[in-house]
Order: C-alpha cells, then structure tokens, then sequence
C-alpha cells in the first residue's frame, strides 16, 4: 500500500515537473524546485529519470546568482512522435506529430462512402502508412471521430456516417499495436486543440466545428466538458427556423439546415435561381463583393449567433471560436453571428464575449488528437 502511494507521489511529481518545463522552456532544477515546493533532491532525481527517459535536455548555462550558473532543462520534443487521426471529414486524414504539435508526415485516403468494416480497414491502413514513416518511438495514437464516444473507455456508440455503432476503437488498435490509444470526438478534440495551441486568456472556451456536419466543443476549467451521455455541444440539431426546411433527424429547421456548408449552397441556389455552387465558389464570390453571396453568409452567420447566444446564456465562456470549414467564411459570417448575438444576449455578457476563427485551420481535429495523447500520456495538457 505504501509503495503503490509512494509510486503515485512520484508519478505526479513527475508530471508536474514536465508541465513545468513544457510550459516554460530553459528553467533550471532549482526554479522548478521554488516554483513546485518540493526538494532539490526530488526535482533532481526525477530530471534525471526524464532525461533517462530522453524527454528533457539540458540545453546551457543560465545567468550566475551567486556561484555556479544553473544548467537549464528543456524539452525534447522530438524524443517522441504522436500518430494522430482525423476520420471526420470525406478523406481520412493522418499525420504524425511531434511533442510541441508540429507535423512532419502527413497521409490522407478518400473514405468514398465506406463504412462499417470497410471504414475500420482504412483506418488500419492509414496507421500502417504512418507507423511506416515513423522516425522515434509512437507515445500514442490520438484519434479524433464524428458521433457520440465514449472517451473514457474508447468506445464509438453511434457515428452515423461511417455506420459504427458500440465499436471499441481504442481496445481494437491496442491490441493489434501495443500503443495507448485515445479517442474522442471530432468536435470536442477540437476544442481541446484550441485551449491548447490557439492563443487565449481563460480557462473556458467553446468551439463550434461548422462543415458538413455542426457540433460543439466545451472546454470548462481547462477541462473537456462531454456531458452525461458524451453529446455535450451537439448544437446541429437544435430548432432555428420555425418549419424550416426538413433534417436528415427528421426535424424541421435544424441549425444544420441552414448554417452547415450544404445549408449555405442550397440557398445560394434558391437565391440566385442557378444550380448549387460549390464552397470554394461561394467563399470567392463574397470575396469580390457579390452581394448574394455576401448575404447568404451573413444570414448563416446569424443562424449560428442563435444558438451561439444560448451557449453565451448558459456558460458565459469568454472565448468561442469557430473551426471546420466554416472558419473560412469571412467578414459577413462573422458580422452576421455578431449582430444575433447581440441581439439576444445581456448586453454585459455580449460586450465580454470574444468570437473568432480558429488559427489551426484545417489540422484542428488532428492537433486535438495530438493534444488528447499528450494530455493523457505526459500530463502536460
Ligand atoms: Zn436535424
């Protein structure tokens, strides 16, 4: 018994440290040993071990106070690679990762409607091609999907769209590679890559990932907030528009209607009476000042502001960033999210409210991924 706690002091003592030198860069044993309270002899011994272990160099001297200049520690953030995957979009999307977020290979295949078997046998083969490639040990595979997950025991419930219902991902490739595995959400991975890698000043953050699909994320004191039952932020399918056009739920008016990539190309048809035109289209046209197009985003824009506004009235998180696609959509998007909001929030709660778009573009479920491994693995997150 004593030893099992002496074993568990020691473990956090050891993530404590790493956070320590992850978060600061070049601090010396004797900075982390003031800034932690524990003894110079415990920051020391367990420095050694983590430079045993090759995740922490010591990179020179620090300034002299007094006697010797203190050596100082940093990071190895190459000593470990992460293999993270995205499977939320029509290509799956692989990378591996280095300890400080910064990819070196990256593997993209077209999933072209497989699902069920056929989807998990692409899966398989996108971590072969990686696994291929790596050039350092794998910590973990982090792997961020659409549906409802059970994170904490790795278990897909219900993703729709690739047709897995109650499918163990995580004890699946444990057991055909001997590394942890980590899975999560797209959208909430997401959120977590926002707390950890886009610049913010508080510890709540929501993040709406807006493509085909819609879906939040919560980040409540620096923690993912799922929910009781793992759907925490599946704002897609609440009511906007009152008999509004039919979901593929079965409801009328979804936001997913008339705020995802598809609602916006389907009225950009029935406004300018021409077929559909693609995203890319859409995004141009608005760019050179085509009215139409800058309308249909900024009524987008305002859709997404109403259920915005009921996250702002619920949480009153400061920071909500908007990701996926969507993050591209631009000045008229945004001013039209603006306007809602302010319009259906506490004037105080609006005023203190920073909305913007993700500086992680397209990567952000896979730096999410990245951060769910380091977060579980290393603590550091
Ligand atoms: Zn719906």
């Amino acid at each position: 018994m004593q030893k099992a706690t002496h074993q568990l002091t020691k473990q956090h003592n050891s993530r404590l440290i790493l956070r320590m030198i992850y978060e600061q860069q070049d601090i010396s044993r004797a900075d982390i040993a003031r800034e932690t309270n524990l003894t110079r002899t415990t920051v020391s011994s367990i420095v050694a071990d983590l430079m045993n272990e090759g995740l922490v160099l010591e990179t020179g001297l620090g300034p002299s106070i007094g006697g010797k200049p203190p050596r100082l520690l940093r990071l190895a953030e190459d000593a470990r690679q992460l293999l993270c995957l995205d499977l939320s979009a029509s290509y799956f999307r692989g990378a591996l990762i280095n300890l400080r977020g910064e990819m070196s290979q990256r593997v993209d295949v077209a999933v072209d409607g497989r699902t069920a078997a056929a989807a998990l046998a692409l899966v398989h083969d996108l971590i072969s091609q990686l696994l291929a490639q790596t050039t350092t040990p794998i910590l973990g595979i982090g792997i961020g999907t659409p549906g409802l997950v059970d994170g904490a025991c790795g278990i897909v419930l219900d993703a729709v769209n690739l047709g897995w219902h109650d499918l163990p991902l995580r004890s699946l490739l444990e057991e055909q590679y001997g590394l942890p595995v980590y899975v999560g959400n797209d959208s909430h991975v997401a959120a977590l890559a926002s707390y950890s890698f886009d610049p913010h000043d508080t510890d709540n953050l929501v993040l709406i990932k807006a493509g085909r699909g819609i879906g939040a994320g919560i980040v409540l004191n620096g923690q993912l907030f799922v929910g009781d039952g793992f759907g925490a932020g599946e704002i897609g399918h609440v009511t906007v528009v009152e008999n509004g056009e039919l979901c593929s739920c079965g409801n009328r008016g979804c936001l997913e209607t008339v705020a995802s990539i598809r609602g916006i190309l389907q009225q950009m048809a029935t406004q300018t009476g021409q077929p559909a035109p693609t995203w890319e289209e859409v995004l141009t046209a608005a760019q050179q000042g085509d009215s139409v197009a800058q309308a249909v985003l900024h009524q987008a824009g305002a859709h997404m502001g109403t259920a915005v506004a009921h996250l702002i009235g619920i949480l009153n998180t400061r920071q909500i960033v908007i990701a996926g696609q969507m993050s591209r959509a631009g000045a008229p998007f945004m001013a039209g999210l603006h306007t809602a909001v302010n319009q259906r929030v506490l004037p105080a709660m609006a005023a203190g409210t920073q909305i913007s778009y993700t500086t992680l573009g397209d990567d952000v479920v896979l730096m999410g991924a990245s951060a769910l491994v380091l977060k579980q693995q290393l603590g550091v997150i």
